[in-house]
């Protein structure tokens, strides 16, 4: 038995027979130091501590991480699962923390996070989540796309792949610097908190994973439409290597006005715009 009274993970995937489903991006935690320390580093984040929030999870799977944050102390925990033999699995975690823990079976892709939550009762609502791979990116778009700004949450920290985390905090004229470090930090801080080793799964996947921080900014520079925004950076990167005054026109419009209105180089690429050069672009486009 662990300190919270329930049984190893690892025991815990045995008797549920919990064998990892590659369609569902499986790969399970185990070790409670570390779910501990990822619910540690929500702390703090966006003004807000753990203990006075409630966490929306996403892909609880056997429970390490849910246990963790429900250790450490998060005022209540609303988790979604795709996977009905975790949702079993979790039963008892729900039994150990009476009220605290909502397992929902569904795809949080689907999900009305918001209605799924219910009274907050004036608590700041954290995400955290050591996500499915297959859908984590869709999940970031969809949690950063919000129409309402400041969103419903106050901070977002989430398990990637390295190569996803780099692009999400990546800097202008960099490899990895393209339209998702766009979307990570228009609207929030972003930040490689500590990788995570590929060792730390069951089973371990093939590439090392790292945990993000995000937490939404107050003040949007310019704040174009994100539908514009993403318009402008679509074009843009699709053919990062080419000037803006050729990849632009994929717009539909002749680029150059737009340039020398924002004044931006019409000779400039795609990975020389910071993402404040973006925004003062698509602001002009959209007028
Ligand atoms: N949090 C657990 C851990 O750290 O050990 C499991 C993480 S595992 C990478 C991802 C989990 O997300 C799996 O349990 C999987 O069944 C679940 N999942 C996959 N796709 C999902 C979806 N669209 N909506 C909700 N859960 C999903």
């Amino acid at each position: 038995m662990y300190e919270d009274g329930l049984p190893p993970l690892r025991d815990v995937i045995e008797h549920y027979g919990l064998d990892a489903k590659k369609s569902l991006g499986q790969n399970f935690l185990t070790d409670l130091n570390l779910t501990g320390k990822i619910a540690r580093s929500a702390n703090g984040l966006g003004g807000t501590a753990l203990k006075d929030s409630i966490v929306y999870e996403v892909g609880p799977g056997p429970g390490a991480l849910t246990r963790a944050l429900l250790m450490n102390g998060a005022h209540r925990v609303v988790a979604v699962e795709m996977d009905p033999r975790c949702i079993l699995a979790l039963k008892d975690v729900e039994s150990a923390y009476p009220n605290r823990l909502s397992v929902v079976e569904g795809d949080a892709l689907k999900m009305d996070e918001q209605a799924l939550i219910g009274d907050t009762e004036g608590r700041p609502v954290k995400i955290i989540a050591n996500l499915p791979y297959n859908v984590g990116t869709a999940l970031l778009v969809k949690w950063l796309t919000t129409k309402e700004w400041l969103p419903w949450y106050s901070s977002l920290t989430l398990m990637f792949q390295k190569e996803v985390g780099m692009r999400i905090v990546a800097a202008p004229r960099t490899k990895a610097y393209g339209r998702l470090s766009i979307l990570g930090q228009y609207r929030a801080q972003a930040k490689i908190m500590f990788d995570v080793s590929a060792r730390a799964f069951t089973p371990p996947p093939k590439v090392t994973s790292c945990i993000i921080s995000l937490t939404p900014k107050v003040e949007l520079d310019h704040s174009p439409k994100q539908d514009i925004l993403e318009k402008v950076v679509y074009a843009a990167f699709n053919q990062r290597r080419k000037m803006l005054r050729t990849s632009l026109k994929t717009l539909g419009v002749d680029p150059l006005p737009y340039l020398k209105a924002a004044k931006i180089a019409e000779t400039c690429r795609a990975e020389e715009l910071t993402i404040e050069d973006f925004c003062r672009l698509a602001k002009i486009y959209e007028a």
